[in-house]
């Protein structure tokens, strides 16, 4: 059924997805993300009153859902580093209109979470892996975290019917390209897709170059040669990973190229930050501001209101024009809109 409400924007696209960060905050410090030379002792967090409560965020997300949102994630920063959070998927969950309420996390504190998560009626969970050897993986969290920690998590979640569970694994060159094969080997065959993620810039770690990006398609050449692949059609406008099926029926995997192959003519996604910004755009520099609007009293029914208007004046299409290499683009930041 079509929302009366629905709103699209200036290129014609609707509101799906809604990404919510409910932290700035990470246990992790990935070079790519929250690289510790700018993420130290000395980094300012975002206080805690300046944090959206759990009553702005299921305010926020109802006027998204009444505008035609349908997929919800929860995303950070690490969500399951913020208190209660199955106490917001409880909220979230009795909102009628979320088909996909689902949770992106680095599953370090999932093993503990996931019955709670599930049976506060989170429908799945996605963990990002970067690598499934010790050393690689520790490399890259940069807090010495250990790999059977997350694979420990996984395992709870599928237990607890968080499934189907899907990986995103973020590929560098000359740092983890050999996790391209080795996840492939380890999910094939067992009902967990990997999603394999070209390397963004996202401008804190000054060190971003085109040549540490491994392009999808040679990503997809690479599991290929090993075990054969078959394209598959998208499931829905604006999904964002190309997806390909073992031949021999193992499963499928994905990769989002979001450098190589930019998918913005698709994109219905929003994202509300951890201080109740709404950005249209991981490449947005500014957001608009939600929460001052229900700190001041707004009601429910300017929230719609305001989010209606943002979203129809919406024209971003940032990553398709950074691949023409006309503009000078600002740089994600990711840790803060939950990637
Ligand atoms: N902490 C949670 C996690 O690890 O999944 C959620 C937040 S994290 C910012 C969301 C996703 O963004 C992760 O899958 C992460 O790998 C991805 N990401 C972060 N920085 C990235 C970058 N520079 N390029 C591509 N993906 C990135």
């Amino acid at each position: 059924m079509t929302n009366p409400l629905t709103v699209l924007d200036t290129l014609g696209r609707p509101m799906r997805d809604l990404r919510v960060s409910v932290t700035d905050r990470c246990n992790f410090r990935c070079g790519y993300c929250m690289p510790k030379e700018v993420f130290g002792p000395d980094h300012a967090f975002l206080p805690r009153a300046e944090v959206l409560t759990f009553d702005e965020i299921e305010r926020a997300v109802r006027a998204a859902v009444a505008l035609g949102v349908r997929k919800v994630r929860l995303t950070g920063g690490e969500p399951l580093v913020r208190r209660d959070l199955d106490g917001l998927v409880r909220r979230l969950s009795a909102i009628e209109g979320i088909d996909d309420l689902t949770l992106t996390t680095n599953a370090s504190l999932l093993a503990a979470k996931a019955q709670a998560l599930a049976d506060a009626g989170l429908h799945r969970v996605t963990v990002s892996l970067d690598a499934l050897d010790d050393e690689t993986f520790m490399r890259m969290n940069d807090v010495g975290f250990p790999v059977q920690r997350v694979l420990d998590g996984i395992g709870a979640a599928e237990a607890a019917g968080l499934g189907p569970i899907k990986i995103n694994a973020v590929i560098r060159r000359g740092m983890n390209e050999h996790a391209i094969g080795d996840l492939a080997d380890r999910f094939r065959g067992t009902g967990t897709t990997v999603r394999y993620i070209e390397y963004m810039d996202v401008g804190h770690s000054n060190g971003w170059r085109l040549d540490d990006v491994v392009p999808a398609a040679e990503i997809v050449e690479t599991i290929a040669a090993r075990w054969p692949l078959d394209p598959v059609d998208p499931d829905y406008r604006g999904e964002v990973a190309q997806r390909y099926r073992y031949r021999d029926g193992a499963g499928e995997i994905g990769v989002i190229s979001s450098v190589s192959q930019p998918f913005c003519g698709d994109c219905t996604r929003a994202r509300l930050s951890a201080d109740g910004r709404l950005f249209t755009c991981l490449f947005a520099t500014r957001g608009h501001d939600l929460r001052m609007l229900m700190r001041d009293g707004g009601t429910d029914a300017d929230l719609v209101e305001l989010l209606r208007t943002i979203w129809a004046g919406r024209d971003d299409r940032y990553s398709e024009l950074r691949s023409l290499d006309t503009v000078d683009l600002p740089k994600v930041e990711m840790s803060f809109i939950g990637g």
